[in-house]
């Protein structure tokens, strides 16, 4: 579908965005067998920074709310429904003239990665040990979030 919003950007610091009205996404969190970990999404090679894993999420529409447009984006890329999560805090991360808000969420029922039902702009999902990301390609979008992002992860697994 398109949408107004729908187009690049170039933002404060130099890099193209898509998504004219900024970008969105879901950090899922849970505490697994091994730890902390994260929900992330295997971006296809065509894609945007293909290859890398990052939160899954995608551009906002106009005057959308943040949380409201991270559940879609999770409804379109993995099949998940607002009832299978519970919302958390929201960082964001402000690039001038571009934004991206990263919405924590914990699972509201047992969410397995195998489950999930992909579209095609993930090549796979996976639940990834907090401890283990540095192990991994990270979007940088999510790379230049680590730092900010982690504090919030350890108080919301901590409740
Ligand atoms: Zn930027």
């Amino acid at each position: 579908m398109h949408t107004p919003t729908d187009g690049w950007t170039t933002c404060a610091l130099g890099h193209r965005h898509w998504g004219l009205a900024g970008a969105a996404g879901l950090l899922l969190h849970r505490v697994g067998a091994d730890g902390p970990e994260v929900l992330l999404q295997h971006r296809a090679d065509w894609s945007h920074h293909g290859g890398t894993w990052g939160t899954p999420g995608g551009a906002l529409h106009a005057d959308e709310d943040v949380a409201a447009g991270a559940l879609r984006e999770v409804c379109e890329e993995l099949g998940l429904l607002p009832d299978d999560v519970v919302l958390g805090e929201r960082s964001v991360d402000d690039h001038g003239g571009w934004s991206y808000t990263t919405v924590l969420a914990r699972p509201a029922r047992a969410i397995e990665a195998a489950d999930l039902r992909l579209d095609g702009e993930s090549a796979g999902v996976a639940w990834v040990a907090l401890a283990a990301l540095d192990e991994v390609p990270l979007h940088p979008g999510l790379a230049g979030s680590l730092a900010r992002l982690r504090p919030l992860l350890l108080r919301a697994l901590a409740r």
